[in-house]
């Protein structure tokens, strides 16, 4: 028996799991996993589910650690969902590491990993599923321009995710800030009785945003890729330096990019962080977010930047401090 179920009241109600590793429950029925789930919150505490895709690196583990400060139990679930992949050979590649998987969910205090097949949650058709989730707008622009159908994918499968782990605090990572934006309105228009947790993205020593992708980069294209957070550090500092105009941040970025000749930019752009609506001026309250993406050697690498975080932090405090008459 693990410190998971250790207080519940009868054994032998509990769920089985399919095995354990390092002491850790992996389940890989809806079922077993949503009663486990279910179990925990009967005794009365608290659970926050990380969604993956295995591969698990420095940034995942952040966010496991992140929820096992903030929950009482916390949940991994490792499935590389088939239906985001346009290219099936990204789908064939993806790197695939339960094993070490396992003792990085261990050690950031993760106490449950849920590993499905892919029959398990697309139990009719082979892959793909009937009743899908989609978000037009949001999903279409930007990765969705490039990967028609991926956040179609990803909204499905995370709306399923949920939906079996009951109401919890879901941690994703703004690494993939769309991503984030559509799991946020999709929990918000579907009514799920889930808490989003956006987290910090993790990059490595040189700036590189970590990525499981990132190990079919050879150490020249794992150079070359550093020219997106630099680019994207360029676009914050012109904004810091007084450029109002989105337009001339975005040539910045792009003029940066174009040096590293390896490296296909797709997109470096200033939108507005809610929506991802293009920004027309850079000179508004509203949060903005600078987005790039391209393909360096055989991978396509994400990035982003928060161009302007101290005037956030700053607004939050005078908000809480004329809430608490502090200011005039
Ligand atoms: P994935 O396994 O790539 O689907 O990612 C699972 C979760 O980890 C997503 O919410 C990602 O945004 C998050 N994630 C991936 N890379 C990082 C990173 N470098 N820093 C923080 N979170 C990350």
């Amino acid at each position: 028996m693990t410190t998971v179920f250790a207080e519940v009241a009868d054994p032998r109600s509990l769920p089985r799991p399919l095995s354990r590793s390092l002491g850790i429950p992996i389940f890989d029925t809806v079922a077993g996993y949503s009663a486990a789930l279910d179990a925990v919150r009967r005794n009365g505490r608290t659970v926050g589910v990380v969604p993956t895709m295995g591969a698990l690196h420095a940034g995942h583990a952040s966010l496991i650690r992140q929820a096992a400060d903030e929950c009482d139990v916390v949940a991994v679930s490792i499935f590389v969902n088939p239906t985001q992949f346009g290219d099936p050979s990204d789908l064939a590649n993806y790197p695939r590491t339960l094993e070490s998987d396992l003792a990085t969910v261990a050690a950031a205090g993760g106490q449950m990993v849920f590993a499905p097949s892919v029959g398990e949650m697309y139990p009719d058709l082979q892959g793909g599923a009937q009743a899908t989730v989609s978000v037009p707008d949001l999903g279409a622009r930007w990765e969705g321009a490039s990967r028609p159908g991926h956040f179609d994918g990803v909204a499905t499968v995370v709306v399923k995710l949920l939906e079996i782990a009951g109401p919890c605090r879901a941690y994703f990572g703004e690494k993939d800030f769309q991503q984030l934006a559509v799991v946020r309105r999709v929990v918000k228009d579907r009514s799920l009785p889930t808490d989003v947790v956006g987290c910090e993205t993790v990059r490595d020593d040189t700036g590189l945003a970590l990525s499981s992708r990132n190990v079919r980069l050879s150490s020249a294209e794992r150079q070359a890729a550093l020219v997106l957070s630099r680019a994207l550090r360029t676009g914050a500092a012109l904004m810091a330096q007084g450029e109002n105009d989105p337009v001339a941040v975005e040539r910045a970025m792009a003029e940066l990019v174009a040096s590293e000749p390896s490296v296909a930019l797709d997109y470096a752009v200033v939108v507005h962080a809610d929506d991802l609506e293009p920004a027309t001026t850079c000179a508004t309250e509203r949060p903005l977010r600078l987005l790039t993406a391209a393909t360096v050697g055989p991978v396509r690498l994400i990035d982003n930047l928060d161009p302007r975080p101290h005037r956030h932090v700053d607004a939050g405090r005078r908000e809480m401090a004329s809430a608490a008459g502090t200011m005039s």
